[in-house]
This record gives structure tokens, C-alpha cells and sequence, in this order.
């Protein structure tokens, strides 16, 4: 057989994706790729009865169909203090995934330095190669997941082309303040850069932290693509619904990689999930109290069974401290991977290694999520509890 190209040999599948499969395999509860156990709203799901019955079932618009980009303008306007012009500055997107590749690929040649903060999803790492990107990294340094001011700006001095901001971020549910993307902005600015943010995680944000759009800052419109979803804000992770927006000249540009990977999102999905994008503020404070309790409740679970943990800003991931197991004779020496692997089969829940996102030489931290039913939560917190009678 011919040899394969040298890009594909340079990464390997998602672990998180690859946990789900291993978590199916052995029916554990899977807490590892993050996404609800519950249904999307009622209204979505029946407006895609509808579209079921009366289309559209045919290509919509490459770039999106027009209702959809309308009401995603609408959302984005409101939440950037600026009018989004849906015809100019949005790119509709199989998922966040895309938006984030053809982010990558509008903006990067190959051997351009981007700036990623160190835990990060770990998608950049495989968008980064696959646009010829090249990663520097900077860490967000536990247990606050703050950055060195310093450190950062030496980053933006090697020449780089962008740099990209999970906000929240996963898996270490920081959010960003306003003074430190003000920061990060006028960095960008002074270095010339664009600021490519994943906000994917949006609305899901705890008491007393906030949202702030990198595009609504001043100046920052100019030079920021936000990539986003509907996956997590309407529960609709199987859809694959995403989005691009920026200014004209990128989202120009960035329609015609969308137009070549994907062409376009599933056209009665986007009918049905306008539905969603026309939800008023209530839907949005009702999704932060949901995530708030069971925020609440899966971290006092975590507590009464005395695992360390991280309390996230937002996002449902929460990573734990596996440093005291693996110093115990029956995990000397393994990898986090491989404690993943053993609480599947002998736990029965199913988390992420934490070295999957880790740039450092991180092992003793794994990933767990708590968008699930209270019940899954319960059963989820029964089984770790046979991990706490280890420690
Ligand atoms: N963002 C989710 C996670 O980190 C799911 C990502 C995915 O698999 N597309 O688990």
C-alpha cells in the first residue's frame, strides 16, 4: 500500500470520543464526553416534527439558511452591544468543530505560530496540524487557571498569527474576566493577531462569574472570530449546529473553506433550531439554574466522598485529583489513561485523562461532567464512592 501522508501520523483520535466508545462497551456511566442525558426543549423537538413533514429537506443556503443566520444575528447583536450583519459576518457550521477548523484554515499558513492556553480542548491540538498551525503554549496555571501576564505577551512577541480563547473554558471551567480579555486584547492588538474564541459554553456559567464577549470589547470586533454552537446551549450535541462570526473580510473567506469541507449543515435542523435561537432571556436563566444545581449537587456528592476537585466558573466539567491513588501500590506507575481505562471496568463510570489537555506533563488529574439527570448523577456518585473507600 502507498504511505499514508506524514500529517495523519502526527495525532491520534479524541480521547474524549474515544472514552464514550469504551464507556458504551462496558455500560458504565459515561462521564467523560461532555453532553446531556436529557431532551432538548420541547418546541425544538417539535419543530422538527414539522421539518420532518414539510422540509425543507434539500440544501439550505451553503453559508446557512437565511431564518437562522437572521436569528443568530439577533442573538449576537444583543450579546456584542453591535449590529452582526447576517449576511456578511456569519458562516452557519457543521458543529463547533468546523467553525473552529475553518477558523484555523481562513486565517493560518502552515508554520504561523497560535497562541493556546494550556489546558485546552483537545481538538485545537488536532486543527492546529491540520491547518499547519503551530501551537505555543501558554499555561493557565491550577488551581486558579490564571495566566502570567508576562509569559503571555513573550508568546505574542515570537510573531503570532492568532491566538485562541475557550471561554469558559474546558475542562477547567475558568472564565475569562473582563480585565484579563481586555489584556489579551490589547496584546492582540499591539501584536497584530486574531483572537479565535470557542464560547460554545456560553450560558453555562455559575453565580457570581459573567459572560464577556471578546467581540463586544473595544476595538476587538475587527480582529475576533468567535466559533460557537447550539450543542450544549439547546442540548442538541447530535445535530452538529455551529457558527462563525467575524468581520466581513474573514467570514468572506471563511465561507468558501466552510463551502469546500462541509458545504453545508443539515438543512431541517437549522429550521427547527431557530426556534431555539428566538427563545427570550428565560430560557437562558433557566438552563444556568439547571447547571447551577446540578453543579451544586454533583460537587457536595464529590465532597461527602472526599475527592479533590475543581470547582468550575462555568462549563459542566470538573477535573479530579487522582495524585493520592496513584500513589498507592495497585496504580504505582500508571498513566492516567490507564486509571481511566481501570474505573470504567471496575467502577463502572467513565471519565477523561486529564492528560489530554495538558501541554505540561500532567497525570493525576481526570475529567468528569455533570450534564446528566439527577438520577445518572446519584447512580454516578454511588459508584465513585466505592473510589473514595480507596483513598
Ligand atoms: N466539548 C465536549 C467535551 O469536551 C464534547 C466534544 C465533542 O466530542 N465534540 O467533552
Amino acid at each position: 500500500m502507498p504511505k499514508l501522508s506524514d500529517r495523519v501520523g502526527t495525532f491520534t483520535d479524541s480521547v474524549i470520543r474515544r472514552m464514550t466508545r469504551i464507556s458504551d462497551a462496558h455500560d458504565s456511566i459515561n462521564l467523560s464526553q461532555g453532553f446531556p442525558d436529557f431532551d432538548p426543549p420541547k418546541e425544538i423537538t417539535d419543530a422538527l416534527a414539522k421539518a420532518a413533514k414539510e422540509g425543507p429537506h434539500q440544501y439550505s443556503i451553503t453559508f446557512g439558511a437565511e431564518n437562522f443566520r437572521e436569528a443568530l444575528a439577533r442573538k449576537a447583536s444583543k450579546s456584542f452591544g453591535r449590529k452582526v450583519d447576517p449576511e456578511t459576518e456569519i458562516v452557519v457550521t457543521c458543529g463547533g468543530t468546523e467553525a473552529m477548523m475553518s477558523a484555523m484554515m481562513t486565517v493560518c499558513n502552515p508554520g504561523d505560530k497560535v497562541i493556546v492556553f494550556s489546558p485546552f480542548y483537545e481538538n485545537y491540538g488536532a486543527d492546529a496540524i491540520l491547518s499547519g498551525a503551530d501551537p505555543i503554549y501558554v499555561p493557565l496555571v491550577p488551581p486558579t487557571f490564571e495566566f502570567d501576564r508576562q509569559v503571555l505577551e513573550d508568546a505574542f512577541k515570537q510573531g503570532v498569527k492568532a491566538i485562541i480563547i475557550c471561554n469558559p473554558s474546558n475542562p477547567c471551567g475558568k472564565v475569562f474576566t473582563r480585565e484579563e480579555l481586555l489584556f489579551i486584547g490589547q496584546l492582540a492588538e499591539k501584536y497584530d493577531a486574531f483572537v479565535i474564541t470557542d464560547e460554545v459554553y456560553e450560558h453555562i456559567i455559575f453565580d457570581p462569574y459573567e459572560h464577556t464577549y471578546m467581540a463586544s470589547l473595544p476595538n476587538m470586533y475587527e480582529r475576533t472570530i468567535t466559533c460557537n454552537s447550539l450543542s450544549k446551549t439547546y442540548s442538541i450535541t447530535g445535530w452538529r449546529l455551529g457558527y462563525l462570526i467575524g468581520p466581513e473580510e474573514v467570514i468572506e473567506n471563511a465561507k468558501k473553506v466552510h463551502d469546500f469541507l462541509t458545504v453545508g449543515a443539515a438543512a431541517p435542523l437549522q429550521e427547527a433550531a431557530t426556534v431555539g435561537l428566538n427563545f427570550g432571556p428565560k430560557y437562558y436563566e433557566g438552563l444556568k439554574q439547571i447547571y447551577s444545581e446540578k453543579r451544586q449537587y454533583f460537587l457536595d456528592g464529590l465532597d461527602r466522598i472526599g475527592l479533590k476537585h475543581t470547582v468550575p466558573q462555568g462549563t459542566y466539567f470538573v477535573l479530579i485529583d487522582i495524585s493520592e491513588f496513584l500513589e498507592k501500590e495497585q496504580f504505582h506507575g500508571w498513566t492516567d489513561l490507564q486509571f481511566c481505562e481501570w474505573m470504567v471496568e471496575n467502577i463502572g463510570v467513565a471519565a477523561v485523562p486529564g492528560s489530554s489537555f495538558f501541554r505540561e506533563p500532567v497525570n493525576h488529574l481526570i475529567r468528569l461532567h455533570f450534564a446528566r439527570e439527577k438520577k445518572t448523577l446519584d447512580e454516578a456518585l454511588r459508584r465513585l464512592a466505592k473510589l473514595g473507600e480507596l483513598c
